[in-house]
């Protein structure tokens, strides 16, 4: 008997739909060349495009589906902005399944100009409160109010988390905060780390301010491990890694709670490469594979990775975001084809 999922594939906005595509494509390659993998794709509905029909971004429906899976991968969605709108279906979803860690790997690939090379470092961002609590107010005309919750539970859910990683990898946990300005909320965070590294004295723990960290990301880039902070301060790191490293079009991401992950690009949803078959699908192929590793389909995710790497290291085929002309379908096809090959 195959190891059975039934995978959430919420398509989204903008070139949510096109690079999704694009990871069930490899997702079937993988499927088609493994024995005992059998992914069973359920289709939601979800998104910004959904709020004329449903009057809200993230159906009842769809919640009812993504409770029968294992897993969610997800394309990028467009955020309302308007005020009083639906808040991001992302974050509904983190919330609603208590995804608390945000797991965004950035590294060096093979043929793509990186800031610097052999960078390997992974941002662990908190997921479920700070300032993406939602708690935001017109105190009065023209004064508004968000509130930045930081509680000790959830600093210390995903400091234990960012030890238990840093541990199987290069063993150098950085904290990001800003302390000497926010000193009761990343007072609180960086009280619950340094508590829980008494529990991980292997591991070496490095103290930055998010603004010194933003520059040494640029700066030395290949010295980080695994980086741990708040909700805010990981959404942006984590970008300005993805950069760094080369390309937004290459950086995927896991959310991650006790008993559901969601996989998903680090970008967003990009509307003006909408339908132009352009962009680089790989950050949600990459999003496929840690979806897979997540389920414990280690072999299928490393598969994954490998066709990625090749692809990227023949250097024939490349979207126009590494400086290529390669559409979106030929980067998931060759992909594909490597995955039938290896
Ligand atoms: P974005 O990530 O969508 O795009 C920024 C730029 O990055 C693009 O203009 C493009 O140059 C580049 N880029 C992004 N994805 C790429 C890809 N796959 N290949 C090549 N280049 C790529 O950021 P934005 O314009 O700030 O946001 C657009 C919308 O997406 C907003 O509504 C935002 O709120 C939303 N968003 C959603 C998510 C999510 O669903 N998790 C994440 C981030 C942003």
């Amino acid at each position: 008997m195959p190891n059975a999922y039934n995978i959430a594939v919420l398509k989204g906005d903008g070139i949510g739909p096109e690079v999704t595509e694009a990871a069930i494509k490899v997702l079937n390659a993988v499927q088609d060349a493994s024995k005992n993998l059998k992914l069973n794709f359920l289709y939601g509905e979800a998104g910004y495009h959904c709020i004329a029909q449903h009057g809200t971004n993230l159906p009842e429906e769809t919640i009812a589906l993504l409770k029968q899976t294992h897993a969610c991968l997800k394309g990028p969605m467009t955020t309302p902005e308007e005020p009083g709108a639906p808040v991001s279906a992302a974050v509904q979803i983190r919330t609603m399944f208590n995804l608390y860690a945000n797991i965004r790997p950035c590294r060096t690939f093979p043929n793509v100009e990186a800031l610097k090379p052999n960078i390997d470092l992974i941002v662990v961002r908190e997921n479920t409160e700070g300032m993406y609590s939602g708690a935001e107010f017109e105190l009065a005309p023209g004064i508004g109010v968000a509130l930045r919750i930081i509680t000790k539970e959830a600093s210390t859910r995903i400091a234990e988390f960012a030890f238990k990683l840093a541990a199987k990898r290069k063993k150098h946990l950085t904290y990001v905060h800003k302390g000497n300005i926010l000193r009761i909320t990343d007072g609180i965070f960086k009280d619950a780390v340094k508590e829980a590294s008494l529990k991980h004295p292997s591991i070496t723990l490095d103290d930055l301010h998010i603004d010194a960290a933003t520059m040494q990301l640029i700066k030395r880039p290949e010295s980080f491990d695994v980086i741990v902070t708040t909700n805010l301060f990981g959404d942006i790191l984590s970008d300005e890694a993805a950069q760094v490293t080369g390309s937004l079009g290459l950086a995927a991401g896991a959310n991650i709670g006790e008993t559901y992950g969601m996989f998903e690009p680090v970008h967003g949803s990009a509307p003006k490469y909408k339908g132009q078959n352009r962009v680089n699908p790989i950050a949600t192929i990459m999003a496929a594979s840690m979806m897979l590793d997540y389920l414990g389909e280690k072999e299928a995710a490393a598969k994954i990775e490998k066709a990625v790497m090749q692809v990227l290291k023949e250097g024939k085929v490349r979207t126009a975001d590494l400086g290529g002309s390669s559409t979106t379908n030929e980067m998931s096809g060759a992909i594909a084809a490597k995955i039938k090959a290896l």
